[in-house]
């Protein structure tokens, strides 16, 4: 548990060095968060998390259909889910980065560990 902490107490370079959010900021956080019951905050923090989870499932689903199923074997499998991954990746970091410095609100500022 002790090497746990260390490694979510981590702070990220780039926000050390730029004073911005990176793509990455919040997911630790978000991660720590959903596997502690608060899946809100989760979202707030890192929504790309609980869309990583959802995108799972439909693609375990796809495989699964696909194994039980062999008329959707030839079928590809969509490539939307992985579009809109990036969109939110980069939806969250410049909405967070506009946030923090067109409005100082610091989106990600709450120690919660
Ligand atoms: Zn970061």
């Amino acid at each position: 548990m002790n090497i746990l902490r260390r490694i979510l107490n981590t702070h990220c370079l780039f926000h050390r060095l730029t004073g911005l959010y990176c793509p990455g900021c919040g997911g630790k956080r978000s991660v720590y968060l959903l596997f502690h019951g608060h899946p809100l905050l989760s979202l707030w923090y890192h929504p790309l998390v609980i869309y990583g989870l959802v995108v799972m499932t439909y693609y375990i689903f796809l495989m699964i259909r696909r194994k039980i199923f062999p008329v959707y074997q030839k079928k590809p499998y969509p490539t939307w889910p992985l579009w809109g991954a990036a969109i939110l990746l980069f939806a969250n970091c410049f909405l967070k980065n506009l946030m923090l410095v067109f409005f100082h609100i610091q989106p990600l500022s709450s120690n919660i560990y």
